[in-house]
């Protein structure tokens, strides 16, 4: 049988997942490289938990390192397929497609509009195509799943030759929310019809509003940086913070750096990126950061609700959503009037049915890996 690799690059880690080729395909091994730098991780999660410290490692010797890691477990079966989460895929690419040559050309000139990502999502593709050279490459792309917003979705009300410029609303996490709309349909098909409110609650956020599977809104815009508030990006801004920022100043490299990695739960509470840390926290910063990241999301859950023109379902993923029954307790607290209202023993035990109001409130761990999976032996199967 043919082997499946999936690779995840972040600007600090790769996560990675074997699987053999199948319609639905087989996972033999999870995990990631952690900590790319000078003290890197390699740290397995499936189907035993290891970590090993492989020292100092960029982004092509990580790859290397996960290969020397895949190797027992593929058992002699041959990479056909390789998929990469990309982060960007612009106007043209509406789903996954082969990363040629052209396409990676293509894929090159997206890097302004996703900086701190798409290099990193590229140089992980030439470090497989070096690897593996005789396996088709894959990309998947976060953008995707938002394609086919509406103009009012898709647009920012500045002089219209920004938005043919491509100064649009392209959504992010599209992975995830497949996965997510994908397991609706399979386990709640009424559900999965109907209007959904999906909160990916991670170190990256980001909530979507679905009707009948298709988004039709997201938080996140032009970039990864609107809507919620992150471990350290901003969330939703005042443009004319970042006016008063320049004017100050500030060079645009700085504000970059200021609104990516210093802002967030870690800006608010000068304390941690990490919700674990701040929810143990009795420091009063900690506490508003927290405050500030449960108001937004309730902000969005209500605006999203009245857009999608009624609600059905609301669903939490992401290492936030699938594991703090706090968050969730405190997002949908005084929501009776919306007819959802929490079951404190199953939030707590975070089963996959979390609610006794209305409106079903699931738990759903997103599977980004699998989606990316699953497309690639779309592509290897006969
Ligand atoms: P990424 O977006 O990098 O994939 P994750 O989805 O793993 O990140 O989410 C990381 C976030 O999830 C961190 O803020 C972490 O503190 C939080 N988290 C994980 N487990 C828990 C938990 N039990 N309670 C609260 N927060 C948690």
């Amino acid at each position: 049988m043919s082997g499946l690799l999936t690779l995840n690059a972040g600007s600090s880690s790769i996560k990675f997942g074997v699987y053999l080729a199948a319609d639905e395909p087989e996972l033999l091994l999870l995990g990631q490289v952690e900590n790319l730098g000078p003290v890197a991780q390699l740290m397995l999660s499936h189907p035993k938990k290891k970590t090993v410290e492989i020292g100092p490692a960029d982004h092509v010797s990580a790859v290397q390192a996960i290969l020397e890691a895949i190797e027992p477990v593929l058992q002699g079966h041959v990479v056909t397929g390789v998929g990469h989460r990309i982060v960007h895929g612009g106007k043209t690419f509406t789903g996954p497609v082969e990363l040629t040559h052209q396409v990676m050309g293509q894929l090159e000139t997206l890097v302004p509009l996703a900086p701190l990502h798409q290099p990193h999502n590229l140089a992980a593709v030439r470090a497989a195509q070096a690897a593996f050279p005789d396996a088709v490459q894959i990309g998947c792309f976060d953008t995707s799943f938002h394609q086919g917003h509406s103009f009012v979705n898709d647009a920012f009300a500045i002089p219209r030759r920004f938005y043919e410029k491509g100064v649009r609303r392209y959504g992010f996490h599209g992975l995830s929310y497949d996965y997510i709309t994908d397991t609706l349909k399979r386990e709640h098909p009424i559900l999965a019809r109907g209007r959904v409110v999906i909160a990916h609650l991670g170190n990256g956020a980001s909530m979507c509003a679905i009707k009948n599977g298709q988004s039709i809104g997201s938080t996140m815009g032009f970039s990864a940086l609107d809507g919620l508030p992150m471990g350290t990006r901003c969330g939703q801004l005042d443009p004319g913070v970042l006016l008063y920022l320049m004017e100050q100043g500030h060079s645009a490299e700085a504000i970059t750096h200021i609104l990516y990695k210093k802002s967030g739960l870690l800006g608010l509470s000068e304390i941690s990126h990490d919700m674990r840390t701040l929810l143990a926290s009795d420091d009063r910063r900690a506490a508003e950061a927290i405050d500030y990241y449960v108001f937004r999301i309730k902000r969005e859950l209500g605006a999203m609700v009245a857009v999608l023109g009624g609600l059905n379902a609301v669903i939490f993923c992401g290492g936030i959503g699938e594991n703090s029954p706090e968050i969730r307790a405190r997002i949908l607290d005084e929501m009776e009037f919306m007819g959802l209202s929490l079951d404190a023993d199953a939030n707590h035990a975070n089963e996959h049915v979390i609610s006794d109001g209305v409106i079903p409130v699931l738990v759903i761990p997103a599977d980004e890996e699998r989606v990316i999976a699953r497309a690639v032996a779309n592509h290897v199967m006969p």
